[in-house]
């Protein structure tokens, strides 16, 4: 079967794996297909580029692919033309004819040439290639700042292309296990979550809900975080753990500037419990060291004294307006500002502690005796599994 729309995709830190490197390109491979798993499509990977192959109709869903796929480092539609300077030369001019149109007023030619047996060197192709659309004053060179770079990749075949997008870089999903991220409805947690995604983990997410306290439009608006990032995740349950009961327990028993405190080493409590059971390694939260009471470095201490994994914290030394600037880049800003809380004024003390001792906090949430309802809410969590 001949398709008639071609892609390339340039792979980038795995190159750097070594023994490694068939893993991770088999991974790579297989995330490409599971995007385009409802279209026609063939995907393939030769010497550090992925080429995806498929028909106009498929067109919109390999860009959506390719825009959220994480191990490349960019990519671009290219044109495959005959191996020969001449074929060069005028595919080189169509895609600067094209940029012309556009509004492009200059261009850089670049060559890559991995066949070595192709009788032009870099130099050779960039100059020789460049030659027609500059001699017909289609646009004028510009080596420093152009408007539009065009490429010329001479390998088993030779591809032409222009202004080739950035890619998510990373390293594909699936390669570095699963973690279990505590995704609230902030901004945080889903940036926490997609930094996660960029080092090769899989990733369910879990949700704590306290019913009527939150409300419906609450944790919705935290499962389409989740549907959001399973763009990039390609597969992720959200486990949702009605945790009212454990909330009203910590009220009527925790002393009231630490109840944000005890909530944070039951949510702990449960997570250890879902990670054993679906198979994570680790635990991930949005926190960031100072961002708010419950994360001083005291108080962070007394939260990880409760987990029994490592606990994941990738924002630690992230600021908000960096934080901000991911969120919106990746397409969870507009959901994560909506104005519905995921945690009650009802349940937020006035003067929280600010520098617990992990004693301390052991103490009071033993005396809390909440264990039981923590587990029985464990047990009633509610699954909903969102694809790519
Ligand atoms: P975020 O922006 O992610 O909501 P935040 O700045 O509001 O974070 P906190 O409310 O202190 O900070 O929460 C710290 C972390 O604890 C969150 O990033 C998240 O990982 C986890 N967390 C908080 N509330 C919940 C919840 N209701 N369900 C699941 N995880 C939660
Ligand atoms: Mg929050």
């Amino acid at each position: 079967m001949t398709y008639t729309k071609f892609y390339i995709g340039k792979i980038g830190e795995l190159i750097l794996k070594g023994s490694n490197i068939k893993t991770f390109e088999k991974q790579l491979v297989a995330n490409t297909k599971a995007y385009l798993k409802n279209v026609s499509a063939r995907v393939s990977l030769m010497a550090g580029r992925l080429y995806v192959e498929c028909d106009d109709e498929a067109q919109e869903r390999v860009e959506f692919a390719l825009s959220h796929l994480i191990g490349i480092t960019g990519w671009a539609e290219a044109v495959i033309v005959e191996k020969n300077i001449e074929a060069i030369k005028q595919e080189v001019l169509n895609e600067a004819i094209k940029a012309r149109d556009n509004g492009a007023k200059t261009f850089k030619l670049e060559s890559r040439r991995s066949d070595k047996s192709f009788p032009y060197d870099h130099y050779g192709i960039c100059s020789e290639g460049a030659s027609l659309a500059y001699n017909q004053k289609i646009l004028d060179v510009d080596v420093k700042n152009p408007d539009v770079v065009i490429m010329v990749e001479v390998r088993d075949r030779c591809f032409v292309y222009s202004n080739r997008t950035k890619g998510r870089r990373g390293l594909p999903v699936g390669v570095s296990g699963k973690g279990l991220l505590l995704l609230s409805g902030g901004l945080d947690s889903p940036v926490a979550g997609y930094r996660m995604l960029r080092r090769g983990m899989t990733i369910d997410a879990v949700y704590f809900h306290a019913y009527p306290y939150t409300s419906d439009e609450a944790r919705e608006k935290v499962e389409h975080l989740a549907e959001i990032l399973s763009g990039y995740g390609l597969r992720i349950h959200i486990n949702t753990i009605p945790f009212t009961e454990v909330q009203m327990q910590i009220k009527k028993k925790s002393p009231e500037n630490y109840t944000t405190l005890m909530l944070r080493l039951c949510m702990m409590k449960a997570a250890n419990m879902l990670a054993e059971r679906i198979g994570a390694s680790c635990l991930i939260t949005g926190e960031s060291l100072g961002q708010v009471a419950s994360q001083t470095i005291e108080n962070m201490s007394c939260t990880e004294s409760m987990a029994e994994y490592p606990l994941l914290r990738p924002l630690v030394g992230t600021d908000k307006e960096e934080i901000v600037e991911i969120a919106k880049e990746i397409g969870t800003y507009e959901t994560s500002i909506l104005p519905y809380e995921d945690c009650c004024v009802l349940f937020s003390p006035r003067h929280p502690v600010l520098r617990s001792s992990v004693e301390e906090a052991q103490k009071i949430y033993r005396e809390l005796e909440v264990d039981d309802l923590v587990r029985e809410a464990f047990e009633k969590r509610e699954i909903k599994l969102y694809e790519v």
